[in-house]
């Protein structure tokens, strides 16, 4: 049998499309139905002529991913899917329904992830596969796919979940890129946030390609010391370096900044850290979320401030009139929250893959 080609193959499709002779036409509606209505395969396919249908079907890949599992809060509105990979190995998104009716997805960019961040279950893998631009797509098209039968869709994705976007910037870049299309999904630039811990360099690299892209910077400490001892990455992109790097982002983009800080007990979040912070954002224009820590087995020594603290930390910054939102998690007893993500089964993965190759 011919090697199937991805649905995400622009021209690998024409080609194919020539070759089983018939219109363009007939390709731009199933890719309407596919990409911007979510339709789903056997949809997408229906506007093909049936004589043609079967073969097209036979040598395209539509679907990546295979749906392993699929939980659902009890708590909140939180979905968390867990598909599987070619090579077997497990990665996960999650749907997060807002009161407000609007849906986000948080997408994985990598299996594992190399920058090792203490706090976080998937640096605690220790590995780090990079997703496909199909792949990182086909989180947002089965999740879609899913919603569609509630009358939601995907409002916003972000690219929070497994990995770091910018060190699997090629496809990540190319997985925005499609997704803005207008003739593919047709989502809004503005509508996407790439969220990161940090590698400098990129993120400028980053910004120009994507001025209307959101991005947001994990900082998590305006200490060099406190910075490396949680995200052993920060020795590479010391805190100067950052601070000008968020003033070259801002220069370029059209979007406000976004940063990421997570509250941790007695680690990071002294009313002196919050007025340091405001010191060291001077001058930019930036929005501050304060987010919950998401206890991981991994960090045992590591617990998250608690309420009245982070209270207390957001109105230093509020009244210094920086704007900042104390993040509440969703999806506690699935597991499904910031960096959760299947840990657990993906070891059991490559402990039944290690036994299978003995
Ligand atoms: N690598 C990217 C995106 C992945 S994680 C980044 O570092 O930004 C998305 C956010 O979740 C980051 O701000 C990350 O620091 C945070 N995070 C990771 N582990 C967490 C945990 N256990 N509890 C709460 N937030 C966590």
């Amino acid at each position: 049998m011919q090697d199937r080609r991805s649905i995400y193959d622009t021209r690998g499709i024409d080609e194919l499309r020539r070759e089983l002779r018939f219109e363009p036409g007939l390709l731009r509606r199933l890719r309407i139905a596919y990409f911007k209505k979510s339709l789903g395969t056997e949809a997408a396919l229906a506007e093909l002529p049936a004589g043609v249908r079967d073969a097209f079907a036979e040598r395209v890949e539509f679907h990546p991913f295979v749906l392993h599992k699929r939980c659902d809060s009890q708590l909140d509105g939180a979905t968390k899917l867990i598909f599987r990979t070619a090579a077997g190995m497990l990665i996960e998104s999650v749907i997060l329904r807002a009161g407000t009716g609007r849906v986000a997805l948080c997408v994985s960019s990598q299996v594992g992830c190399a920058a090792a961040c203490d706090f976080c279950a998937t640096g605690k893998m220790g590995m780090a596969h990079s997703l496909s631009a199909a792949e990182i797509l086909d989180q947002v098209v089965q999740a879609n796919e899913l919603l569609r039968g509630e009358g939601r869709a995907v409002r916003n994705v972000v690219f929070m979940g497994m990995g770091e976007p910018l060190h699997n910037e090629d496809a990540v870049g190319r997985a925005i890129e499609t997704l803005c299309d207008p003739s593919l999904f047709h989502h809004p630039p503005s509508r996407v946030l790439v969220s990161t811990v940090g590698v400098a360099d990129r993120m400028v690299a980053f910004a120009e390609r994507f001025p209307g892209v959101n991005l947001a910077l994990s900082l998590h400490s305006v200490r060099q010391g406190t910075r490396e001892q949680i995200i052993p990455l920060a020795k590479r992109y010391p805190l100067p370096m950052l601070r000008e790097t968020l003033a070259e982002v801002q220069r370029i983009q059209t979007r406000q900044l976004m940063l990421e800080y997570l509250m941790l007990a007695g680690v990071n979040d002294s009313l002196e850290e919050a007025t340091e912070l405001l010191k060291w954002l001077d001058g930019l224009d930036v929005h501050i979320n304060l987010i919950p820590f998401n206890p991981v087995e991994d960090a045992p020594h590591l617990t998250g401030s608690d309420r009245e603290t982070r209270e207390r930390f957001a109105a230093v910054l509020k009244s210094a009139g920086v704007p900042t939102t104390i993040r509440y998690s969703m999806g506690a007893d699935i597991e499904a929250a910031c960096g959760q993500l299947v840990r657990t089964e993906n070891h059991a993965v490559a402990a039944a893959l290690a036994r299978a190759r003995c």
